[in-house]
């Protein structure tokens, strides 16, 4: 593509940027005046460069907040992310998150030019089953249909009948069971098991589990819950559903990224704790700055790669390496089991 470098703002422009971004929140969450200007000299390039492009910067709200407030067009989970860029008509997509979001994303656009700006955005949970371990848990366990998180390869989403995000995981399952008495689902085995103790399963069902793990939300424990529960009376604290299952009864709401911020949104109480990546509580400060957040997070490292110098360069000139390709057959079923997740997720409730 390189289809011209992004000129350089004048010491106005780049004051005026500095500025928006102070007002947008970054000043609140600790960033100094040399923090705005550095920023504000990427910030300002790129979102200049996105319309002569036709680019659109989604992001996962574990991005870093220059990323998110500074130049994404859309934040959210991966569910929100998948849908936004398949109803996109943006020629390219720029997606901050990790590599399997970035897939997801050139699958339901195989049109469209997608770059993924950090190429070594892995994922712990992604990386620990392979397409060969689906056929494998499908050869044990024949008729049972196969619920695949987002969080997998392209790979492994080709080998699913469906793929779920922590938003419908549930309203999905329950719609697998309606018609299954055995449901298989993978990877994430803290995840699996908090979904199991939701559905009140009848005798005889089964939901089948596979063990990976996030390296982010398989840390948290108890112990700093009822430290954090007798210092702030009041708390409201929130968990991930892919933190560990005992966790659960000791909390006040278990769920994804998106239902964490409704609730918060929704809900009146003196503090707020967040069991999940650092960057959504980051993100829940700036958008609901009356409220009161005390921290107990955890970064990814694979997040937290994508830098605003890697989004200028992956605009203005990408690297092979930043250019995210899917082929075929592989991206042909792997759209088949997302887009029979929107139909699932969007259609009448199960059981
Ligand atoms: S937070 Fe966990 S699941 Fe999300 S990208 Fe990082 S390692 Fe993967």
């Amino acid at each position: 593509m390189a289809e011209g470098k992004a000129p350089r703002p004048t010491p106005a422009e780049l004051a005026a940027e500095a500025d928006r971004l102070k007002g947008l929140g970054l000043g609140g969450l600790g960033y100094c005046d040399r923090d705005l200007e550095r920023a504000a000299a990427l910030t300002w390039r790129i979102n200049g460069l996105k319309g002569s492009l036709q680019a659109v910067i989604p992001a996962h709200v574990y991005q870093r907040p220059e990323i998110l407030l500074g130049v994404a067009d859309f934040q959210g989970d991966s569910y929100q992310l998948a849908k936004l860029c398949a109803e996109s008509r943006a020629k390219r997509i720029v997606f901050c998150g990790v590599r399997f979001m970035a897939e997801t994303a050139k699958i339901l656009n195989p049109e469209k030019e997608v770059l993924l700006p950090a190429p070594g955005a892995g994922c712990s949970l992604s990386e620990s089953i392979t397409a060969g371990d689906v056929r494998r848990l499908r050869a044990r366990h024949p008729g049972a249909p196969v619920a695949v998180y987002i969080n997998t390869s392209a790979e492994v989403k080709g080998e699913a009948d469906v793929v779920v995000t922590s938003a419908n995981a549930e309203r999905i399952l329950r719609r697998l069971f309606a018609e299954h008495s055995r449901v298989v689902f993978a990877p994430d085995e803290f995840m699996g098991r908090n979904l199991a103790a939701k559905l009140n399963k009848a005798p005889g069902e089964e939901l089948i589990i596979w063990k990976g793990s996030c390296v982010v939300h398989e840390r948290f424990d108890a112990f700093a819950i009822a430290l954090y529960r007798k210092s702030y009376p009041g708390v409201r604290i929130l968990v991930h559903m892919e933190c560990r299952p005992e966790l659960a009864a000791l909390v006040d709401f278990v769920g994804g990224t998106g239902d964490m911020l409704a609730y918060v949104q929704k809900s009146r109480a003196p503090y707020y704790m967040l069991m999940t990546e650092c960057g959504l509580g980051e993100l829940a400060r700036t958008r609901f700055p009356d409220k009161n957040f005390v921290f107990m997070c955890r970064l990814c490292p694979y997040m937290k790669l994508t830098g605003l110098a890697q989004v200028l360069r992956a605009l203005e000139n990408p690297a092979a390496a930043q250019r995210v390709e899917v082929p075929e057959p592989a991206a042909g079923k792997a759209r088949g089991a997302i887009r029979r997740m929107f139909e699932l997720a969007e259609g009448p409730a199960g059981r």
